[in-house]
C-alpha cells in the first residue's frame, strides 16, 4: 500500500484539479473542518467503496486504511487523498476483474472483443465512482420499507437517509451521487445493473422480519461498531447544551431529575435521555448486533 500510495500521491500532484499554478497541492475548500468530521467524511467513503467487495471484516478494512493515511508522512488530509485514490484504483481493478470471472464473457468473446469489454467496463466505473468522498453524503440509503430500521441506525451513530416514497431509478441516482451503502428489501433492485456492476454498494435486508432484526442483521453482517447516538429523527450530529439554555423546552416534571440534554445540529430537536433510553440502549447494543467473534466491542456512545 505504501507504493500505492506513492503513486497516488504523484497521481494527485499531476491531477490539473488539484493543484494550483505551481503544481503543489492546494487543500480543499473545506480543509478547516475539524480532524472527527475529516475522519467521518473518509470512514464513510472508504466503507462504500469496499463493501463493493464484500469483505468479511469490514471495518477492519476502514480501520486499515485510516491508519495507512495516519503513518504517511503527509499532510493527514493529503493522505487520506491518497489512500482514497489508491483504494478506488484497485477496487474498480478488482470489480472489473470479477466481472470477467463471474460472466465468463471474456472467454466466449475472444481476446481482441475481451480488451473492449474490460476497457468500456472500466470507464463505467471510473465514471460512476466518485473519485472523492462526497460532501454531505450519509451513511446509507433506506428504502420505503426501512424506516423503523433508519431510525435505529442514527441511534447507533450512523446517519441513515429514508423516503416515504421514492421511485427505484431515482433511488439508485440518489445513491450513485452520494457514499451511502444502500439498504433494501427489494430483491429485483439488488439484480439491477447498478448494483451488480457495482456502481453502487447495497445490502439486501430481510423484509419478514421486524425492525429490531434488521437492525441487529445491518449491524452484524457490515461489522458496524456503535458511535455515539444521532437524532432519529433526521440522522443529524448531536451535541451537548446547557441545561438552562434549553429551560423552557424542558417538560417541567423532567427538568429536576434530568441534567444531560442534546440538540441536533440539522433539525434543532432536543433530547434527553429519558427513562426508556436505558431500554434502547440495551437494544442497539444486543448481542446480535455485534459481528462475529468480535466479542465486546468497545461503545463510544
Ligand atoms: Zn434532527
Amino acid at each position: 500500500m505504501r507504493a500505492t500510495l506513492r503513486a497516488a500521491k504523484e497521481q494527485l500532484d499531476q491531477d490539473s484539479s488539484l493543484t494550483n499554478c505551481r503544481g503543489s497541492l492546494v487543500m480543499p475548500a473545506d480543509s478547516e473542518q475539524d480532524d472527527a468530521a475529516l475522519a467521518a467524511r473518509y470512514e464513510r467513503s472508504f466503507r462504500s467503496l469496499l463493501w463493493r467487495l464484500r469483505p468479511r471484516r469490514l471495518e477492519n478494512h476502514i480501520e486499515r486504511m485510516m491508519d495507512i493515511a495516519h503513518r504517511a508522512n503527509l499532510p493527514h488530509e493529503v493522505a487520506l487523498m491518497g489512500v482514497h485514490h489508491a483504494l478506488r484504483q484497485r477496487i474498480i481493478a478488482r470489480l472489473v476483474r470479477q466481472h470477467e470471472a463471474s460472466r465468463g464473457r471474456t472467454r466466449a468473446l475472444g481476446a481482441q472483443a475481451a480488451v473492449g469489454v474490460r476497457s468500456q467496463r472500466r470507464r463505467v466505473l471510473e465514471k460512476s465512482l466518485p473519485a472523492a468522498p462526497v460532501n454531505g453524503s450519509p451513511d446509507f440509503h433506506c428504502d420505503c420499507g426501512l424506516g423503523g430500521l433508519a431510525r435505529w441506525l442514527r441511534a447507533a451513530g450512523y446517519d441513515a437517509r429514508f423516503w416515504l416514497q421514492i421511485d427505484d431509478d431515482e433511488l439508485i441516482a440518489s445513491t450513485l451521487r452520494s457514499n451511502a451503502v444502500l439498504l433494501t428489501t427489494d430483491g429485483p433492485l439488488m439484480m439491477r445493473n447498478a448494483v451488480a456492476w457495482g456502481l453502487i454498494p447495497a445490502l439486501l435486508v430481510p423484509l419478514s422480519v421486524g425492525k429490531h432484526e434488521q437492525y441487529d442483521y445491518v449491524m452484524r453482517t457490515l461489522c458496524l461498531p456503535r458511535k455515539a447516538s444521532r437524532c432519529m429523527a433526521c440522522g443529524g450530529a448531536l451535541s451537548s447544551v446547557a441545561k438552562e439554555l434549553v429551560r423552557e423546552r424542558i417538560p417541567p416534571r423532567t427538568y429536576p431529575w434530568c441534567h444531560d440534554y442534546y440538540l441536533c445540529s440539522r433539525c434543532g430537536k432536543l433530547f434527553w435521555h429519558g427513562t426508556h433510553w436505558q431500554r434502547v440502549e440495551k437494544r442497539l447494543n444486543s448481542p446480535l448486533a455485534r459481528c462475529p467473534g468480535d466479542g465486546n466491542r468497545a461503545s463510544n456512545s
